[in-house]
């Protein structure tokens, strides 16, 4: 489901297209001060370029923008919901789609996110059986199926059909790679 909201200013009319969530809640006619301060940041950066408009409640509204591929003056958005950060679990975290939405060859005037969108960046892959967008934190996501009853084997990775499978995909929640063949199949996300 796509949301556009159209904004007046300067004589000309900005699009603001969301498709995660109906920004017709945020951004309105009525009620333009998040409208406004993205159409202000991208009327001086007019190329490659995102930037983080907070919201209200600890949301946050990542926008980006390329003139070269859409019309002058759409402006795209993903919101991201103060509980969607994976604090609650992989199968509620939004970042992985944050990741993707974000394109690696843009600028940025938030440099604090952009090192934290990198970071995850390292380890995001195309899930080989759903082709969802995921990633994983070596550190933190060697777990999952490790508690198989006894007398099972801990299957083994999917792809080297060698090593055990170690790896939690964060955003589709399937366990079938391990972490060498996982970090092999990292994608540049453009
Ligand atoms: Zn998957
Ligand atoms: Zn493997």
């Amino acid at each position: 489901m796509v949301y556009t909201v159209k904004l007046e200013k300067n004589n000309t009319t900005w699009r603001i297209i969301c498709d995660n969530f109906d920004i017709r809640n945020i951004i309105h006619e009525d009620m333009p001060q998040f409208g406004n301060t993205l159409m202000t940041k991208f009327a001086t950066n007019t190329d490659k370029f995102w930037t983080v408009v907070p919201l209200d409640l600890g949301n946050c509204m990542y926008a980006k923008h390329n003139y070269i591929g859409g019309s002058p003056s759409s402006i795209f958005v993903f919101i991201m919901l103060a509980d969607a950060w994976g604090q609650y679990g992989e199968a509620t975290s939004d970042v992985p789609k944050l990741v993707s939405f974000i394109p690696e060859d843009y600028n940025t005037d938030d440099q604090d996110s952009k090192a934290f969108l990198d970071e995850k960046r390292k380890f995001s892959y195309k899930c080989p059986t759903c082709k969802t967008m995921s990633w994983f934190d070596p550190m933190k996501d060697k777990k999952v199926i490790f508690q198989l009853p006894e007398g099972i084997d801990t299957p083994k990775c999917s792809i080297c059909m060698v090593n055990d499978v170690e790896v939690y995909s964060g955003g589709c929640g399937h366990t079938q790679l391990c972490q060498e063949c996982t970090k092999r199949m990292k994608i540049q996300i453009t």
